[in-house]
């Protein structure tokens, strides 16, 4: 789950990670009202779940308040990567004097929270990956011991020259190690940490990803869900209990288990196609969730033909089949579909696919490989 840049604020701030005052609107009379209130230039920052807002335009510097209410007028309802925008922080602007980055994942190769250090913070950090990684300085933590002292003073060192930065940016890697932890973060990160005028050290960017199998027990993170800023289609996922991701490419795919689809995704690759998505429809075979399914992938625009397959084990794939011919009858999907349902009571499947005029093909290769000759061939 993500929240908002506002949200992870708040949570630094609750951690006692120095952060700019701020608050948010979702009108541009509101945003003029806050501005007013902080009399001073401030920053109009766009609320999306993405990162690049700056290099998008959704982070502008306004002299005053009227500057704000034009600022506000623009980016909210803007577009940022498919987001749309619905509600702008504004927060004093700070004088920048540099802009580090410092942000902590949990890395699977080490199994450990993995620190990351860059005095070339800023907009271009994966530029700065990319092409000077070595400007990038990494620190695996032990779970069990815990971030030491010393080692957030050597990373800190990275940073900064003065000792006075460098004592502040420390007392920062110690409290954002603890908020990782502490709500179950998979990520969390300050891209900008920046240096001012009077060497303070502040935050003025934030963002964090919480663990989705954590959120039982991270309630006061569940409530800052922000249903209005999430993908539709992940929304009406999640509530019909699928596991499914959007990605870029054209070939939609159904599968149930999450190997099975991680499997079928290989292939698809393989054969030199792309998916559309991630979806498992889950061990169950109730047919509600395949009509669910199909209308969530077939509501994503990219998507140029469908592949199902089913491996019938406790699923059975008549229920399947009979969720596909629902699926069919409630709307008619827009692209073509190929289908492979196979294991447990696939004949009477078969049977039930005829009605539609829907072959349910043999072996997983031959539905790949035409899933993707039909995306190929399907128009938008
Ligand atoms: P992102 O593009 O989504 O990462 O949004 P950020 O909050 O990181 O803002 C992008 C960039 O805008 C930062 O790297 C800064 O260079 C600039 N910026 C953000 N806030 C301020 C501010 O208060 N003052 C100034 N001068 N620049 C800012
Ligand atoms: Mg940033």
């Amino acid at each position: 789950m993500k929240i908002h840049e506002y949200q992870a604020k708040q949570l630094f701030a609750e951690s006692g990670i120095p952060v700019p005052p701020g608050e948010i609107a979702t009108t541009p009379v509101e945003a003029f009202e806050i501005a007013e209130r902080f009399n001073q230039p401030v920053m109009v920052k766009a609320q999306v779940h993405v990162g690049g807002r700056g290099k998008a335009g959704g982070v502008k510097y306004a002299e005053n308040a009227e500057a704000a209410k034009v600022l506000a007028t623009n980016i909210l309802g803007m577009d940022i990567k498919g987001l749309t925008v619905k509600k702008v922080l504004v927060t004093p602007a700070e004088d920048i004097i540099s802009e580090s980055y410092v942000g902590i994942i949990l890395d699977r190769a080490t199994k450990r929270p993995v620190i990351m250090v860059s005095p070339a913070g800023g907009v271009d950090i994966e530029e700065v990956a990319a092409k000077t990684p070595e400007k990038i300085f990494k620190l695996a933590v032990d779970p069990i011991m815990g971030l030491q002292a010393w080692q957030a003073r050597d990373l800190a060192f990275k940073l900064y020259r003065d000792i006075g930065q460098v004592r502040k940016a420390a007392d920062i890697l110690l409290k954002l190690y603890k908020v990782f932890w502490k709500v179950d973060a998979s990520l969390v990160e300050i891209n900008p940490l920046i240096t001012n005028a009077a060497a303070d050290v502040i935050a003025i960017d934030g963002k964090i990803n919480i663990d989705d199998n954590a959120l039982y027990r991270q309630k006061n993170i569940e409530a800052m869900r922000d249903l209005d800023a999430e993908i539709p289609a992940e929304v009406e996922a999640r509530e019909a209990d699928l596991s499914y991701v959007k990605l870029d490419g054209t070939i939609g795919c159904m599968v149930n288990g999450a190997g099975l689809a991680m499997a079928t995704m290989d292939l698809v690759k393989r054969y030199g196609g792309d998916p559309a998505n991630f979806l498992d429809i889950g061990g169950s075979s109730n047919p509600n969730k395949v009509v669910t399914a199909l209308r969530i992938i077939t509501s994503d625009p990219n998507v140029r033909s469908i592949l199902i397959n089913i491996f019938g084990g406790i699923t059975r794939c008549d229920d399947v089949a009979n969720g596909i011919v629902t699926a069919f009858k409630e709307f008619q999907p827009r692209v073509p579909v190929v289908v492979r349902l196979t294991g447990t009571n696939e004949k009477e499947a078969a049977r039930i696919l005829k009605s539609i005029d829907l072959p349910s093909e043999d072996t997983l290769d031959l539905v790949v490989k035409k899933a993707i000759e039909l995306a190929e061939t399907t128009v938008a």
